[in-house]
């Protein structure tokens, strides 16, 4: 990574430097001039010194021997005994990737009463199971457990490690990868492996106008958070497998010093993201009342409703309910959408889903390429028609 630099012999304190760049990276102390950690190597202040007393400084970066560095290392997450599913998806993911590169996938499992999903991912195909078990583990602590990740990452020395995009690993995975001083891509939507190990990283980026491709070529491991629901789960297999390699509570976990006090149950707010059935509010609908029809759809299918996110924008509704490339990934088993167009940035996000249902009063809506059933109709049409005849039908099944 290139630098700018002082020589400070040379520097007579003018300031000419300091005034002209445009991000405040260079202070005057003591009658010198002194980059600070703003700078961002533009170059402006070497224009512009009288005494050629700035320099830019070439670094080269050294790489790892990546041949020492193999295999696919995934953080299954699990709380109270329940895999989270996403870490399904990564094992399903890893074992694709491993194969371009002839690598094993083995799997990283922490927290207490780890049996259920330990016996659970047995049925996976991973190569080594690595478990930390303890009452120290039972309950989320950034510290404790990277150091258990650290240790397990030092000794097997991965190429890839794949942690699920959820609260936990957006925690962890940035500590690690901290420790191992290489590089993280977080919130990736699709990974893919070149025969040389590197890691192609694809992510949405400026806001979704963009997908990246980012890789780290020098450095070891390969750290990806990966977003919910954009990798399929695999099948799960018949026999169990896989070595179980049972750690012990690492030194440093004793050493933290954050600990538990008290603890509190959150009501769990609905999440879009885990619904299996979906109605989707979009541009179509003339004002926040009308809202209504689309949840009321929802509750009567025992489904969930989402937007697109012009309503969000609009204020109607928060964030945490919106489809897209800003917003959530879904994958529901039916999603219903009412007035939504289907832009690329929410159809991206929902096109996987098994049965994609379209309202749209627009016949050439592109909403209708993804869509496996279009309806072409005013919603404020269908929508009650629709509700209407469900709830006929929910009456005559109680009878
Ligand atoms: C960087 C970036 C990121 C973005 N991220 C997201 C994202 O995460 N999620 C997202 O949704 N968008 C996102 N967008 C915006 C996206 O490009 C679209 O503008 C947005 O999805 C449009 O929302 P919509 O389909 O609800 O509205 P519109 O495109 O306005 O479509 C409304 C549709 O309703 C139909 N309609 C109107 N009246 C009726 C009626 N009475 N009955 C039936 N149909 C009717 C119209 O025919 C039209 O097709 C992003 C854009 C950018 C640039």
């Amino acid at each position: 990574m290139p630098r700018i630099a002082i020589i400070e012999r040379k520097c007579t304190g003018c300031g000419d430097c300091a005034a002209v760049c445009p991000f405040s990276a260079i202070d005057m102390n003591e009658g010198k001039a002194d980059i600070n950690s703003g700078c961002r190597v533009c170059g402006i202040c070497l224009k512009v010194c009288p005494q050629n007393a700035i320099i830019r400084l070439e670094t080269r970066t050294k790489s790892v021997d990546k041949s020492l560095w193999r295999d696919i290392l995934v953080f299954c997450e699990q709380s109270e005994g329940h895999l989270h599913p996403v870490s399904l998806e990564l094992v399903g993911k890893a074992r694709e990737l491993a194969k371009v590169c002839g690598f094993k996938v083995n799997a990283l499992l922490i927290g207490q009463g780890c049996e259920k999903p330990l016996e659970n991912l047995r049925h996976y195909g991973l190569s080594d199971i690595h478990v930390f078990d303890d009452l120290e583990l039972g309950y989320y602590r950034a510290e404790a457990y990277a150091a258990c990740a650290e240790e397990v990452i030092k000794s097997l020395r991965p190429s890839v490690v794949l942690v699920g995009a959820t609260a936990l690993g957006r925690s962890l995975a940035p500590r690690l990868s901290t420790r191992f001083h290489t590089g993280l891509t977080a919130d990736c939507t699709r990974l893919e492996m070149r025969v040389n190990s590197d890691l192609v990283q694809i992510r949405p980026a400026f806001g979704g106008n963009i997908m990246a491709q980012i890789v780290t070529p020098n450095t070891r491991p390969q750290f990806a958070t990966v977003r919910y629901k954009v990798m399929d789960t695999p099948q799960r297999e018949e026999t169990a497998s896989g070595r179980v390699v049972r750690h012990g509570l690492p030194k440093k976990v004793s050493d933290c010093k954050v600990r538990l006090t008290k603890r509190r149950h959150v009501e769990k707010t609905a999440n879009i993201s885990d619904a299996e059935i979906l109605v989707v509010g979009g541009r179509g609908l003339k004002s926040e009342n009308d809202l209504q029809y689309v949840k009321e759809l929802a509750r009567l299918l025992k489904g969930e409703y989402a937007v697109s996110r012009p309503l969000v924008e609009k204020g109607w509704e928060t964030n945490a309910r919106q489809i897209g490339l800003s917003g959530r990934t879904v994958r529901p088993k039916l999603i219903i959408t009412c007035g939504v167009s289907g832009a690329i940035q929410f159809t991206a996000c929902m096109n996987a889903a098994d049965r994609i249902v379209a309202i749209n009063s627009d016949p050439n809506a592109p909403i209708f390429s993804v869509a496996h059933v279009g309806i072409v109709g005013d919603l404020y049409r269908v929508l009650p028609q629709l509700i209407e005849e469900l709830k006929e039908k929910r009456e005559k099944d109680a009878v």
